[in-house]
């Protein structure tokens, strides 16, 4: 450490060893630092390009204790990490951004309480912990709505559409009998997310704002520039600005946006770590997300983000679609990203292209 700056040749500790640990440690490599991936699973693509691994469960203490005192700094990349688990590792060493966030972006009614105390819209909403609450909340927020686990959500899992008829203890059951958040349907004519970067010294970065495109509840694909106008996007700004002003965090956020067709600017979901939708900016801006990251939790001053290209369009390989990386990897406008991950399933995230327009 020189002033709070970590040198090159530190160790960056890692919690959660999938695809945006693996990006991170890329990056971290590049600027001359040493990645220690901590995580439960067997198979790790962020372990296959990391300097060490420690396999051992998120509450096994002994082994936090070991990798605490191989690291320097330690950050997570899976905000399904415990924050029991980030807490104790926080007696031992730096954890950037630090477990408030972490706890806030666990769990969706938390997440829109935060959002609603920095002053940012959410879509109108009701918590249901029983199958009483959840009629109640479907009749207060009205109908269609969409009901959403409270925890543990992702990739649009763990949710249910509600219309008029349908049957709601039905749902209830379908859903694990959990806390639920249930959310209005937002009339929106484009998704965004808006990601941010907070250094030590308190400067905050946005990326160019991309525009999202969904399917079946997945990230399909992130174009940049999104075609939005100023105002909404100094909206968006404002938001990321604040949401990451408020926790005092030191690394990236990304917050998942609604453009509403009345022109406001909504926020669905956060997480503190790079993002899928911020993929593009490998090859599309100056500094990437995960380099952004290091810097942030290094101590270094962020980097540039100005855009590389006149438009960069990133596309997810779901599944079977990373079967056709040969013919990618022959495109001349395309960047092939691959995650190491042996088996394809259906929903699976196996790899990105980032497309440049020049
Ligand atoms: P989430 O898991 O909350 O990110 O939801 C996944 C996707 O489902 C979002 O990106 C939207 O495309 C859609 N979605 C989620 N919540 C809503 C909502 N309240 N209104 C309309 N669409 C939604």
């Amino acid at each position: 450490m020189s002033g709070g700056v970590l040198v090159p040749g530190s160790t960056i500790g890692i919690l959660g060893g999938g695809q945006l640990g693996r990006m991170t440690a890329l990056a971290a490599a590049n600027l001359g630092y040493r990645c220690h991936i901590f995580a439960p699973e067997a198979e790790s693509p962020a372990a296959l390009v990391s300097a060490d691994w420690t396999r051992a469960a998120y509450d096994d203490h002994a082994a936090l204790r070991a990798f605490a005192s191989k690291i320097d700094v330690a950050t997570y990349e899976f905000e399904n990490v415990p924050v029991a688990c980030a807490a104790f590792l926080e007696q031992l060493a730096p954890v950037r951004p630090g477990t408030e966030p972490l706890r806030v972006a666990q769990h969706r009614a938390r997440e829109k309480a935060f959002f609603e105390g920095i002053d940012v819209p959410v879509a109108p909403y009701a918590v249901a912990g029983n199958e009483a609450e959840l009629i109640a909340a479907a009749k207060h927020v009205g109908l269609p709505a969409i009901a959403k686990t409270a925890t543990e959500g992702y990739d649009g899992k763990g949710q249910a559409r509600l219309e008029a008829g349908t049957d709601l203890p039905a749902v209830w059951a379908a859903l694990g009998g959990r806390e639920l958040i249930v959310e209005g349907v937002v009339d929106f004519t484009a998704e965004a997310s808006v990601i941010v970067a907070r250094g030590m010294d308190g400067v905050t970065r946005c990326f160019p704002i991309g525009r999202n495109v969904h399917r079946g509840g997945i990230l399909h694909t992130t174009t940049v520039p999104g075609g939005f106008d100023d105002k909404l996007l100094r909206q968006a700004e404002v938001i990321g600005r604040r949401a990451a002003e408020a926790f005092g965090l030191v690394g990236v956020l990304c917050i998942e946006l609604f453009i509403g067709r009345d022109g406001r600017v909504l926020a669905n979901e956060m997480a503190p770590r790079p993002h899928n939708s911020g993929h593009w900016t490998q090859d599309g801006c100056v500094t990437s997300q995960f380099e952004q990251l290091v810097r942030a939790i290094c101590g270094l001053p962020l980097g540039p983000v100005g855009l590389r290209a006149r438009q960069v369009v990133m596309t997810n390989l779901i599944g079977d679609e990373a079967a056709d990386w040969l013919r990618i990897a022959g495109a001349s406008d395309a960047k092939l990203h691959l995650y190491g991950k042996r088996q394809a399933r259906p929903g699976r995230k196996m790899g990105h292209v980032n497309r440049l327009v020049t």
